[in-house]
């Protein structure tokens, strides 16, 4: 299963570091997830480092990194991912998925407002200790409500879209719930600061104030806030100011960061792109607009040039092509003769399963073709693409058409080799690293294996058995005993397990079923060889999938790739 890390700022309140590990045990004691760790970017220890090492240790390679954050400033936005960037180029071929930030999230509110309540039912006042836990639970009269004002104090930050979130919040924790009123404030970078926010409350009438620290743990921040509410409190000591605990670590928050790790790994993560001032210009913030996040993102550099001795504006006297094997899909299965190729190349020709975070590395003027998009209706595209590949060779630019596996299996890599050969134009081929083969290693089956497997057969599934067009010998392969590997399978593997059943092999085969090999999203279904069928619709196993079948599947491991 996907390990999980849990990342957090860090902070120099011991309290605060006690909270986070506390809440990580809580995850982990939960027993969903395999393997949870947390680390830190700064400040505290563990470092992420650590964290990521002791997941990559056990085993995995891909995982769900969740930024431990309520809102989605620049810890979360960029400070973390630049973090996790790193730990890639530590660790070769180590994937993750991002998660969301936490709020805002109805069982952040509930929190909220437990800790408020809790703060209410109490006598204490502004900077005393409150242990809001075991208060919790005590009815209030609807009365202390309606007479009690709600301070709720954001951490703030330089973007405007973290504060609103805040705003957001307050809003929501008001609806329904039958406060007088609740109003964010900041204890830093923003505003209205927490004195100001007090005195907006003061000026609007209010007798009672609860300051709810939108806090998830313990730390120098939360101490501000207490320590300005007293100071408030000390100066208008008519008013009653009391500060509720923050929200720490609970039941409710291992549910959010467990729903938030189920989403990283099957949802659509988006932050809000609409109001991100990184990508809308939002007044007074023009300066963050595209401003790279990740670290090594230099997309203005024109010392990308460098490695090359020529220019990149078509001149070159020969224009040539390479067919070139990507691997399966992440961006380090790929071979260093093809890589080498694609730095150099004037224009990428690629196709969908081609491994499409290479193409961000790529030098700004480099023309990139969406061979899937290449226009013409679908019988004419192998066609297009092939007259696309000639024509750019012929202007003098180096093409390279960047194919996902091995572009001569199943990839019609040589209809194209044969119409650059045809029309005059040099063209080479790179082998890659075919599905056919890494999907089942990446699962942890071995294609052969000394005494179990002496053959391995690699099928297209395209075609269905007993159609017109098939030249599969699907008899012959049901009387073999070794592997056999199918490739474009996913909607007939039901009618081909039934027919190699039907011809002789057992019905109990082993099958594994491998979906999105090499990246964050990898995952595998098992089931016997009759059962097959109904366990992958059952399952959902969609495109791009093997089916691997034989002895072999029953040696899977669930080592250090699985
Ligand atoms: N030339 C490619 C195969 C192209 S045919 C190669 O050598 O890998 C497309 C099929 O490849 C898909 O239907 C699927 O069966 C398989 N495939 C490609 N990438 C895959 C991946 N990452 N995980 C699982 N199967 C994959």
């Amino acid at each position: 299963m996907t390990g999980l890390v849990i990342v957090g700022h860090g902070t120099r309140s011991a309290a605060g570091v006690e909270q986070f590990a506390a809440l990580v045990e809580r995850v982990r004691g939960r027993g969903d997830i395999g393997d949870v760790e947390g680390g830190f970017i700064e400040l505290s220890r563990p470092p992420l480092t650590d964290a990521v090492g002791a997941l990559v240790a056990s085993g995995h390679r891909a995982l769900v990194a969740l930024p431990l954050v309520l809102t989605g400033a620049g810890h979360g936005k960029g400070d973390i991912p630049a973090a996790m960037a790193r730990e890639q180029q530590r660790h070769t071929g180590l994937s993750y998925r991002y998660g969301r930030p936490l709020g805002p999230h109805p069982l952040l509110h509930e929190a909220l407002e437990q800790r408020i309540d809790a703060a209410l039912t109490g006598a204490d006042r502004a900077g005393t200790e409150l242990t809001g836990a075991d208060r919790a639970d005590t009815e209030l009269p609807g009365a202390d409500r309606a007479g009690t004002w709600v301070a709720l104090i954001g951490r703030g930050s330089t973007d405007p879209d973290a504060n609103a979130e805040v705003a957001k919040v307050a809003r929501l924790l008001w609806e329904g719930r039958g406060y007088a009123g609740v109003e964010p404030g900041f204890i830093s970078l923003a505003q209205p600061s927490v004195p100001a926010v007090l005195e907006r409350l003061r000026r609007l009438g209010a007798h009672r104030i609860v300051v709810a620290p939108y806090f998830l743990f313990a730390g120098v921040l939360p101490d501000r806030i207490v320590a300005q509410s007293a100071e408030f409190a000390a100066a208008h000591p008519h008013l009653d100011v009391r500060v509720a605990e923050v929200i720490g670590d609970c039941d409710a928050l291992a549910d959010l960061v467990l729903e938030r790790y189920a989403e990283a790994l099957g949802g659509d993560i988006r932050m809000n792109c609409d109001t991100c001032a990184y990508r809308v210009l939002m007044p007074g913030f023009a300066d963050k607009v595209g401003r790279p996040q990740r670290p090594h993102d230099h997309p203005d550099d024109p010392v990308g040039h460098h490695h090359h001795g020529h220019d990149h504006h078509g001149h070159h006297d020969h224009g040539s092509v390479a067919v070139v094997g990507g691997g399966p899909g992440p961006d380090d299965l790929i071979t260093v003769r093809a890589k080498a190729l694609l730095d150099a190349a004037d224009v990428v020709v690629v196709d969908r399963l081609a491994p499409q975070g290479l193409l961000a590395g790529l030098r700004p003027d480099v023309l990139v073709v969406d061979a899937a998009k290449v226009p013409r209706g679908p019988s004419m595209a192998q066609e297009a693409i092939n007259e696309a590949l000639v024509s750019h060779a012929r202007a003098g630019r180096r093409v390279v058409r960047l194919k996902g596996g091995d572009p001569y299996v199943f990839g019609r890599g040589h209809e194209e080799v044969q119409a650059c050969v045809a029309a005059g134009v040099p063209v080479t081929v790179v082998p890659g690293v075919s599905s056919a083969l890494a999907a089942p290693a990446l699962a942890g089956v071995p294609v052969t294996h000394r005494g179990v497997a002496h053959d391995v057969t690699v099928v297209s599934g395209h075609l269905p058995p007993g159609h017109p067009d098939s030249l599969v010998d699907w008899a012959a392969l049901a009387r073999a005993r070794g592997t056999v590997v199918l490739l474009m399978a996913v909607d007939t593997i039901g009618k081909i397990a039934s027919v190699l059943i039907e011809h002789g092999r057992a019905p109990e085969t082993p099958v594994l079923a491998v979906q999105d090999a090499g990246l964050p999203d990898q995952r595998s279904v098992p089931a016997r060889l009759d059962e097959i069928g109904a366990v992958a619709a059952r399952e959902g196993v969609g495109p791009p999938a093997v089916f691997v079948l034989g002895p072999v599947v029953a040696l899977t491991t669930t080592g250090p790739t699985a």
